[in-house]
C-alpha cells in the first residue's frame, strides 16, 4: 500500500528547517517551508566581502562532525571542504600566547608549571571518560577548579567559558565541558598530541544552504522566504496548520518547529505546562558579531580567547588567518565576537556606537593597529543563538514530538550534551524527518 501525499509546513528556513523539508520531500510528501527573513540559512547567513562570500557569524567544523561532511558529500561539495591547522591562541595581561598544542601549554607562563601540568592531565583524564552522566550535576568551574586548581579556571577556562555562554560562563554543566574536550582530541591530526583541525567550505557554508534550496526546488517543496508564522492552528489536541503574519491560514498534516523555544511558546499557547517547562527552562544567549575588513592582519590567529573582564568582547575571530585574505579581495576579515544575555545594551547599540566601544582594545592586541586600517564594517544580531545548559537544566530536553498530535520541534535548544552546531541541525532535520514521515505512514495506514 503506497503512502498518499501529505502536506507539512516547516516553521524557519535555517539548516535544519532546510534538511527536514529535503528529506521529507525524498519520501514523497509535499512541503512547505515558511521562512521570516528575507534570505536562507538562518544563522549561516551570508554576506559580500572584498567579492567573496562569507558567513555572518564565523563557521568553521570539526573532524567529527560526519553527518554534515556527509550531507556535503551528497550535494555534490565535497571538492570544496578544506581541512587547515587550527590556530588559537589566548589574550592575557598584554600578552598574546599560542595555545594549540601540549608543547604551547607547557610554555603558557601565565599559570604555575604545576598547574599547567594538572591542566595537561585533566585533558587526558576526560578523553579516557566514556560515561559523561556523573558531569551532568556539577558545574564546569567546580570540577575545574578541583581537578586543575582555581588559577587555570581563572585564566584559561572561565574566559573560554564567558566567550561561549557570555555571564553564564559560571553555571554552565561540566558534561558539555567533557564533550567538548572529547571530541575536540578527536579532531586532532594524528592523535592528542598534535594539532587540532578544523573544516571550512570554501565560497561559505551558504554554498550548502544554496543547494539544499536548489534541491528542495527540484523536488517540487515551496519556499516562502519574508513569511513570519503567527500561529500553529490547534484543534483537539492536534495541530492542523499555519497561520501566518498576513493572516493567510495554511492547513498541515504535519508541522515542523524549527525557531527557538521563546518564539515556540509563542506560536503554541496551547501547550501543555510541563512541556512549556521543559522549553522555558533552557536560557539561551544573543549573539552579536561585528565583523572589520582590515588592511593588514591583527595577529597570526584564527581564534584569540580574551582572559581579560575588562574587554568589551569575549574573542576575537581572524577568519582569514585560517582560509586565506585572496578569497575576501585581499582583506583580512576579523569577527569581533560577544555573547549576550537578553536585554545587554550592546545588542541595541548602533554601528558606530558599539565600535566607539571596541576600538580602543584593539590596539591593546597589537599596538600598531589604527583607524585607517579599517576598510570595512558591518554588525549582525543573532536573537537566541547558544542555549545554555546549567546543572539545573542539563538533560532536560523537550523531546521532538510534542504532546500535540502531529506537532513537532526540532531546535538547537534539543541538542544535548554536544554544542549545538550546523552538524547537529542537520542531524536534527533528518531526525525529526523520519519520525514525522512514521507517523505520517501510520495514519495514512489507519485511514485507509
Ligand atoms: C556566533 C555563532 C558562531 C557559530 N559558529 C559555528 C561554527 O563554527 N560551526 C558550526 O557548525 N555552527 C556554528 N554556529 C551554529 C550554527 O549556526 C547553528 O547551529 C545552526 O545554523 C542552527 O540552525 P537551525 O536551523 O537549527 O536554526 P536557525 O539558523 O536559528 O534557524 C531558525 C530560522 O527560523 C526563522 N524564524 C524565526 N521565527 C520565525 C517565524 N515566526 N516564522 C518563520 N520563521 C521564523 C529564523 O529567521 C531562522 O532563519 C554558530 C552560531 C553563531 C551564532
Amino acid at each position: 500500500m503506497s503512502q498518499a501525499p501529505r502536506r507539512v509546513g516547516i516553521i524557519g528556513g535555517g539548516v535544519a528547517g532546510l534538511t527536514a523539508a529535503y528529506r521529507l520531500l525524498q519520501r514523497g510528501h509535499e512541503v512547505h517551508v515558511f521562512e521570516a527573513g528575507d534570505s536562507w540559512g538562518g544563522l549561516v547567513r551570508t554576506f559580500d566581502v572584498g567579492g567573496g562570500r562569507l558567513e555572518c557569524f564565523y563557521h568553521h567544523i570539526f573532524t567529527t562532525d560526519t553527518t554534515i561532511v556527509a550531507l556535503l558529500r551528497e550535494l555534490g561539495l565535497s571538492p570544496r571542504l578544506v581541512w587547515r591547522d587550527s590556530k588559537v591562541g589566548i589574550y592575557y595581561q598584554g600578552r598574546l600566547y599560542p595555545f594549540v598544542t601540549p608543547i604551547d601549554l607547557l610554555r603558557f607562563t601565565p599559570v604555575g608549571l604545576v598547574d599547567r601540568v594538572r591542566l595537561g592531565l585533566m585533558g587526558l583524564y576526560l578523553r579516557r571518560q566514556s560515561d559523561g552522566q556523573r558531569f551532568q550535576s556539577v558545574t564546569a568551574r567546580e570540577w575545574v577548579s578541583r581537578f586543575a586548581g582555581e588559577r587555570n579556571w581563572q585564566v584559561v577556562w572561565g574566559p573560554l567559558f564567558r566567550g561561549k555562554f557570555g555571564d553564564m560562563g559560571d553555571q554552565v554543566s561540566m558534561i558539555w565541558l567533557w564533550n567538548k574536550v572529547r571530541l575536540r582530541f578527536s579532531s586532532r591530526r594524528g592523535g592528542p598530541l598534535q594539532k587540532e583541525v578544523l573544516g571550512y567550505l570554501l565560497g561559505s557554508f551558504g554554498l550548502m544552504v544554496d543547494e539544499l534550496v536548489a534541491r528542495v526546488r527540484a523536488l517540487g517543496g515551496h519556499l516562502h522566504a519574508s513569511t513570519p508564522v503567527e500561529r500553529v492552528a490547534v484543534d483537539d489536541g492536534r495541530a492542523t496548520g499555519l497561520r501566518l503574519a498576513s493572516g493567510t491560514f495554511v492547513p498541515c498534516d504535519a508541522v515542523v518547529a524549527t525557531v527557538a523555544n521563546r518564539i515556540f511558546l509563542r506560536l503554541v499557547p496551547e501547550l501543555p505546562e510541563d512541556y512549556a517547562a521543559l522549553c522555558q527552562g533552557i536560557p539561551y544567549q544573543d549573539a552579536l558579531c561585528m565583523v572589520l575588513a582590515l588592511r593588514r592582519p591583527l595577529s597570526r590567529f584564527y581564534w584569540l580567547n580574551i582572559s581579560d573582564r575588562s574587554f568589551p568582547f569575549l574573542a576575537l575571530v581572524e577568519h582569514t588567518n585560517f582560509i586565506g585574505p585572496e578569497n575576501y579581495g585581499g582583506h583580512h576579515v576579523l569577527y569581533i565576537s560577544n555573547y549576550l544575555e537578553k536585554g545587554h545594551p550592546y545588542f541595541a547599540m548602533s554601528e558606530e556606537e558599539l565600535w566607539a566601544e571596541y576600538r580602543p582594545y584593539l590596539a591593546l592586541i597589537n599596538p600598531e593597529f589604527d583607524d585607517s586600517w579599517v576598510v570595512g564594517r558591518w554588525v549582525f544580531r543573532g536573537p537566541d543563538a547558544q542555549p545554555v545548559f546549567t546543572v539545573e537544566n542539563a538533560g532536560k530536553v523537550p523531546p521532538h514530538r510534542t504532546p500535540i498530535t502531529g506537532l513537532y520541534l526540532a531546535n538547537m535548544s534539543q541538542i544535548f550534551p554536544e554544542d549545538r552546531g550546523q552538524n547537529y541541525s542537520i542531524r536534527l532535520g533528518e531526525q525529526v524527518a523520519s519520525l514525522v514521515a512514521q507517523d505520517l505512514a501510520s495514519v495514512s495506514a489507519y485511514v485507509i
